[in-house]
């Protein structure tokens, strides 16, 4: 049995740099907390723990001892966390992904010049979350193209957005789902219309150029075992692609979810992992498998 770790797989750069930047303020002292989890990820989670970093939630947030410093991780905050941290005087170290700031610098452009703002994401997300509070949550949130036909009207200057780690091919065809209505209402001259629809495709480049070559890989495969947290976005996509192109990819969280009975008659096991997955992680799913069931 031959075991390979995807080569593509494992963190993208705004979580390197997250990661960074948390353990360079551990490493110098600072007393640090994470507004929410820092990524997807309990196991990476665990470990920057045992160096000293808890995560909070808002609520706790108002409530710390002096001197504790606030990590904003990379999927960014509204500006109401800002606010909060000013009026408490609670320092935050600020590790938005830089693209996760520039599309919120984008949709605000958008919407103080008064166009109606809608975001292709999940409500939920903590990304969306910032990016609803761009707009004081006067937006749209859609995930599915059903919801764009019963949530989107069209009458006036339309713009659409999406989270960054949204599947390309859905955006797609909301976008151009959204486009036909635009062009069928003009064609029909109706008086309530957007006089302008603007689409801005603001999937991560790190997310989207992954899936093909998961695809590739994956193909290649007898098994592939995908690892991530449960919680992960961006691992439910890239899992969903994963199945596509090789429909026994089996998930798991943890070395010890693996299921003996996945690699009987197995040759190829392949491990990808979400943009939130540590590269220790896999290793360690890979050395386990190894050891278990054997390689050559
Ligand atoms: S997926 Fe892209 S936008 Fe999201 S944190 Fe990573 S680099 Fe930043």
């Amino acid at each position: 049995m031959t075991v390979t770790i995807d080569p593509t797989a494992g963190f993208c750069w705004g979580v390197v740099r997250t990661i960074d930047v948390a353990e360079e303020e551990l490493r110098g002292g600072s007393t640090l907390v994470s507004l929410g989890d820092i990524i997807h990820n309990p196991k990476e989670i665990e470990r920057l723990d045992t160096l000293g970093m808890k995560t909070i939630d808002h609520v706790t947030m108002e409530q710390l001892p002096d001197g504790t410093k606030v990590l904003i991780r990379a999927h960014g905050e509204p500006a109401s966390t800002y606010r909060l941290a000013r009026e408490k005087g609670i320092e935050l170290v600020d590790a938005t992904c830089p693209i996760v700031t520039k599309l919120q610098e984008r949709i605000r452009k958008y919407y103080d010049d008064g166009w109606q703002v809608v975001i292709f994401g999940k409500k939920e997300h903590a990304e969306v979350i910032g990016l609803r509070g761009v707009c004081h949550d006067d937006c749209i949130v859609i995930k599915t193209l059903d919801e764009a036909r019963d949530q989107v009207s069209l009458d006036r200057r339309t713009v659409l957005f999406s989270q960054t780690t949204m599947d390309k091919t859905s955006f797609h065809a909301v976008r151009e789902y959204l486009r036909e209505r635009v062009a069928e209402f003009q064609e029909g001259s109706m008086e309530e219309i957007a006089n302008d629809f603007h689409a801005k495709d603001t999937i991560c480049g790190q997310v989207s150029g992954r899936d093909k070559k998961l695809r590739a890989f994956a193909a290649e495969q007898d098994l592939m075992v995908f690892v991530a947290g449960r919680k992960s976005s961006n691992g439910k996509v890239l899992f969903g692609i994963s199945r596509e192109a090789n429909p026994n990819t089996q998930f798991i969280e943890d070395v010890n979810e693996l299921d003996p009975a996945w690699f009987d008659g197995v040759e190829r096991v392949g491990i990808s992992g979400a943009t939130s997955t540590p590269h220790w992680l896999m290793e360690q799913v890979k050395t386990y498998i190894e050891n278990t069931h054997g390689s050559s």
